[in-house]
């Protein structure tokens, strides 16, 4: 099996109460676990075997396509999380924050409205271009920034999977909670770090 189910950064009740541990065991254990599990389906005995996510996302399409890089986001999410996040990014990230979007706040808001106004299931990123500049996009079912050359800085899931138990149709709840008390800033700075380097 070339391909396996990461371990979660925290126990699964650890983001509780904004997302409760049986949201993560149902999303964890069971819809990234049937990721991996497809993905390992798909390539066995092929070329794609001995390929990285990364690779597979650049150049496969449909379920393959979809299944490298559900699985590359859900390892991606559960790291733009921690349980006592939100709070102010710092240092290089923190500048680049203001001088994208003029402030933080700023930053929340047009990150907040990206992952709320986002039609059906998706996920909504925050990116680095080539240059380190800055700006959020949202992206439909599996799709991926890497394949506009982007490089991914923080993400939230928004399939319904993500928030229905907790929240029911309340993905702005659900948004803003995340966004509030569970982003990830060291490990964003750690990665947009990471790409200018
Ligand atoms: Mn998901």
């Amino acid at each position: 099996m070339p391909f396996e189910l990461k371990p979660l950064p925290y126990a699964e009740d650890a983001l509780a109460p904004v997302i409760s541990a049986t949201t993560i065991s149902f999303h964890y254990g069971k819809h990234h676990r049937g990721y991996v599990n497809k993905l390992n389906k798909a390539v066995e005995g092929s070329d794609d075997e001995s390929k990285s996510l990364e690779q597979l996302i650049n150049s496969a399409s449909g379920s393959l396509f979809n299944n490298a890089a559900q699985v590359w986001n859900h390892d991606f999410y559960w790291h733009s999380l921690t349980p006592q996040g939100g709070g102010q990014p710092a240092g290089e990230l923190g500048e680049a924050i203001k001088q994208a979007f003029g402030s933080v706040d700023s930053f929340r808001h047009s990150f907040a409205d990206a992952a709320k106004s986002h039609f059906g299931s998706g996920w909504a990123w925050l990116v680095a271009d080539k240059n380190g500049a800055l700006s959020i996009v949202h992206t439909s079912d599996a799709d991926n920034p890497l394949r506009q050359g982007l490089t991914p800085i923080l993400t939230l899931d928004v399939w319904e999977h993500a928030y229905y138990l907790d929240y029911q149709n309340a993905r702005a709840k659900y948004v803003d909670q995340c966004i509030d008390r569970l982003l990830n800033w060291d490990h964003a700075a750690a990665c947009y770090s990471a790409h200018s380097a």
